[in-house]
C-alpha cells in the first residue's frame, strides 16, 4: 500500500503520434477557468446533470512534438476533416 506522499494527481491529457518522427506524445488538456455561473450555463447547454462531476477539457488547436520540433494543427478523434 503506497504512502500518502506516493500519490500523484492525474490530469486529462491527449495522446497523438508524431507523423514526422513516429513517437508517441502526451499533450495536456486545457482546463478553462470558469466561474460557478459559467459552469452552470455550460452544464445546461450540454445537458449535464450536476451529479455528473468533472472538468470541461478542451484540446489545443496546435501541437509541437517535443522530440523533433514539428508542429501540427489538431483534430479530435472521430472528427471528420472538411474536404475542400
Ligand atoms: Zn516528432
Amino acid at each position: 500500500m503506497p504512502n500518502q506522499e506516493d500519490f500523484v494527481t492525474l490530469q486529462p491529457a491527449y495522446l497523438w503520434d508524431c507523423p514526422e518522427c513516429g513517437r508517441e506524445v502526451f499533450e495536456r488538456g486545457c482546463i478553462p477557468e470558469m466561474s460557478a455561473e459559467e459552469m452552470a450555463e455550460l452544464r445546461e447547454e450540454f445537458g449535464i446533470e450536476v451529479a455528473d462531476q468533472g472538468d470541461f477539457v478542451t484540446m489545443p488547436d496546435e501541437v509541437t512534438c517535443p522530440h523533433c520540433g514539428a508542429s501540427f494543427s489538431t483534430e479530435h478523434y472521430g472528427q471528420t476533416r472538411p474536404t475542400n
